[in-house]
């Protein structure tokens, strides 16, 4: 891990000790990891399949992905509802969320380098164009179906605006208040599907992805962790 990760992001693990916590987790809740299944809420972009080593661990292929750009629950309440109703039979579910941020190893703050490129690129792209945007004080039509993604991200960020703008690290303010939105929102959609729900165990972990340059392993920084039984 380089320096610049600790001094930001002092709680975040590797994503192979997120594994180990997770596994150890529902082990102690005497949950079977092959009748539990897993969803994302994450940023579409490629860099978040990091967590492929999961995809052996729990039933099914996996993960449901209930994320879109910049890792807002976009699939929304349909979505979770589909996801659940893919939960074996006395079963478990596993939900991971939050957005991402890359960091370079020269300590560049919103970017990585990627396999085979010969300079870093944004990273969350998505974060650095709302933050730009929010910059200029502009905002996008939300009623574009070709862009309405990046519109309420941008509204999102627009709700912190000052404080992000006045932050020493704007990017950093923007992820968290990401990770704001993101967490309210997967908790109002779970609320309203909660009445819903029977004979299953939620496992929840919130957290912001710190992608780092590509040969080296990328970390996850547990901010909300919640178990519901129904
Ligand atoms: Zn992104």
């Amino acid at each position: 891990m380089y320096k610049t990760i600790p001094k930001h992001y002092p709680e975040a693990i590797r994503i192979t000790d997120l594994e180990t916590k997770i596994i150890t987790d529902l082990v102690q809740k005497k949950l079977d990891l092959k009748s539990t299944i897993w969803a994302t809420s994450f940023c579409s972009d490629e860099v978040n399949n990091l967590f492929s080593p999961f995809y052996d661990l729990f039933a099914g292929p996996g993960p449901f992905m209930l994320g879109g750009i910049s890792g807002l629950p976009f699939s929304g309440i349909t979505g979770m509802k589909a996801f659940l109703s893919h939960a074996p039979s006395h079963g478990a579910v596993l939900v991971l969320y939050g957005p991402h941020i890359g960091i370079s190893e020269d300590g560049k703050i919103g970017q990585v380098n990627r396999q085979n490129q010969f300079a870093s690129s944004t990273c969350c792209g998505s974060l650095v164009a709302a933050l730009e945007s929010i910059k200029k004080d502009e905002h996008m039509p939300l009623d574009n179906p070709l862009d309405y993604q990046q519109a309420r991200v941008i509204e999102h960020l627009h709700k912190n605006r000052s404080n992000i703008l006045e932050s020493q690290f704007p990017l950093k303010e923007a992820t968290d208040s990401a990770y704001e939105a993101i967490h309210t929102k997967m908790n109002r959609i779970l609320d309203i599907i909660k009445p819903e729900l029977d004979d299953i165990k939620l496992y929840l972990i919130g957290g912001i992805v710190i992608n780092t340059d590509w040969t080296i392993e990328d970390l996850f920084e547990v901010r909300n962790v919640e178990y519901l039984e129904f």
